[in-house]
């Protein structure tokens, strides 16, 4: 996938319309209870990406503040208007990454899933496809993260320490 790709998205009422300007670094599935509370769905898709990378065409969303299950929050970036949830900053990969809802996404079918992870609440009718790794909880982002994407972690982190 050639870095220079655009990935547009928005909300439902088209007030907030964001593009990335990269390929995610990481695409979860999650299948946590919260995150099945937040969706109302069976899991929620979340692509990683520099929030720097995160660029705002149309409208400004609205942070609010969450519970979440680190009991440090979770800041929800949603629609002023319709509500619906663009993207999330957690409290531990900080506000320089961002994790967008892939649904959020004019052609979500681009980012399907690197991993599986909290499969310890996943739905019991979910099957999971041969080939993606799953993990019961978390996971060690140097055993499973590209090393691509590892760099470009690593060059966010430089820069916001300068
Ligand atoms: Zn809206
Ligand atoms: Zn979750």
């Amino acid at each position: 996938m050639a870095a220079t790709e655009l990935f547009d998205g928005g909300c439902d009422c088209r007030f907030v319309r964001y593009r990335l300007t990269r390929a995610p670094l990481f695409v979860h599935c999650c299948h946590c209870r919260w995150c099945q509370r937040e969706t109302g769905s069976a899991f929620v898709l979340n692509a990683l990406i520099e929030t720097e990378c995160v660029e705002l065409l149309h409208g400004a969303p609205e942070m609010v503040m969450t519970p979440s299950n680190s009991g440090k929050g979770q800041n929800i970036a949603r629609c002023p208007h319709c509500r619906i949830a663009l993207w999330s900053h957690y409290p531990g990969a900080g506000p320089k990454f961002a994790f967008v809802r892939v649904g959020t996404l004019d052609d979500p079918d681009r980012f399907p899933p690197d991993i599986h992870i909290f499969t310890m609440s996943k739905q019991p009718w979910v099957v999971l496809p041969e080939g993606v790794p799953v993990v019961r909880e978390y996971y060690d982002r140097e055993t499973y993260w590209p090393q691509e994407s590892l760099a470009r972690r690593d060059a966010v982190l430089a820069k916001s320490s300068r």
